[in-house]
């Protein structure tokens, strides 16, 4: 692995449970109480809790039902995603004042470049000051920040003093503090491959470290190498302007033109089993899902949705687009084409690992 010439400065910056926060500010009768974003109904997942709401367990990506058994005082809010990316927009053009090295992660999350950046500061923790408050100043909303040598141990520092908080992790002491990390609070590590390390005896960094980079590969495959370098703070990927296009994604033709609901999910599951497993091999994990639907005269219109989490399971991945299929039918016109992509990627293996691949079915 190449080593840069010399040290990168890399923040990341997180909104503080930025959709439940954004309905805090604009209703005041939801300050101080347990919010959650996202449908209360039978199959509705929570999209964001508010801080009072985490209190009782309930995150996101978390099945309503659950939640609202976890705290019964719960109150459900629509999601704006329009105000949502206004802000989103608002705070992208403060972060672009600094550096034109933005990688958006989601509407709320972005890794910042500042090495070089456009106000000369020298202090990467000053930037991330200046910037947390600007962000406050017009917005009246929070932001952590995480500020390190690498993306891989700024986004594990912005979380480490949520909300409002910031903390840096100095190239001294990067080694020492992944070695204490449990390994699932690896950025690109997702449930199944913690469960395999812990089945392995690996349950912090220490303990990876602890292995030869032929013994992760022969377990990880070509993640292995990634693993290997994440273990000693080591992380060369860099920060990538305009990663959302990227996605993973699957489609087919049909012989014959689909006209029912039912025949359309049917069609679906195959396709959401096959980005859904490239997912997990390479370890991605998406925001995004789209649903592209053609029809019969060539029509094409796309559908999707973004989280403020990455889609967790398959079944989640599954849920979404299915609801976001059901309000296509019934159709007037039959269905000739079915396509799903996962986009707002998050990266674990290799850099490029998320740019635009076509899964032949
Ligand atoms: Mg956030």
């Amino acid at each position: 692995m190449v080593r840069p010439e010399r040290q990168r400065k890399i923040i990341h910056v997180d909104m503080d449970a930025f959709y439940a926060s954004v309905e805090q500010r604009d209703d005041p009768d939801l300050r101080g109480k347990p919010v959650a974003v996202g449908g209360s109904r039978e199959r509705g997942v929570v999209a964001a809790a508010s801080y009072e709401a985490r209190r009782f367990g309930v995150r996101s990506a978390m099945p309503s039902i659950g939640a609202k058994r976890k705290c019964p005082d719960l109150i459900f809010v629509k999601p704006r995603f329009d105000v949502y990316r206004s802000i989103s927009r608002q705070i992208r053009t403060i972060f672009a004042e600094y550096t034109p090295l933005i990688e958006p992660l989601s509407l709320d999350e972005a890794y910042l470049d500042v090495t070089e950046n456009l106000k000369g500061i020298a202090s990467a923790t000053a930037i991330a000051e200046e910037i947390r408050a600007r962000i406050r100043a017009e917005t009246g909303l929070t932001a952590s920040a995480g500020v390190s040598y690498n993306k891989f141990l700024a986004k594990i520092a912005s979380d480490e003093r949520k909300p409002d908080g910031l903390f840096v992790i100095t190239p001294k002491r990067g080694p020492a503090f992944v070695a204490g990390l449990p390994v699932g609070k690896f950025h690109g590590i997702g449930p199944v491959t913690r469960a395999k390390m812990e089945g392995l005896g690996i349950l912090t960094g220490g303990d990876l470290r602890a292995r030869t980079s032929a013994f992760l590969q022969e377990h990880f495959g070509k993640a292995g190498p990634y693993y290997f370098s994440l273990a000693r703070g080591v992380d060369d990927r860099p920060v990538l302007p305009d990663r959302v296009r990227k996605s993973i994604g699957a489609e087919t033709t049909f012989g014959a033109d689909l006209f029912t609901v039912e025949d359309a999910r049917a069609a679906l599951e195959p396709l959401i089993d096959k980005v859904w497993s490239h997912c997990e091999t390479s370890a991605i994990r998406g925001r995004t899902a789209t649903l592209k639907v053609k029809y019969s005269d060539f029509q094409q219109i796309t559908r999707s949705r973004t989280d403020d989490v990455p889609i967790a399971s398959r079944a989640m991945f599954e849920e979404i687009v299915i609801a976001l299929l059901g309000p296509l039918f019934p159709v007037a016109k039959g269905v000739r084409l079915l396509g799903v992509a996962l986009a707002s990627l998050d990266v674990g293996p290799e850099p490029g690992v998320g740019r635009q691949l076509r899964l032949p079915l």
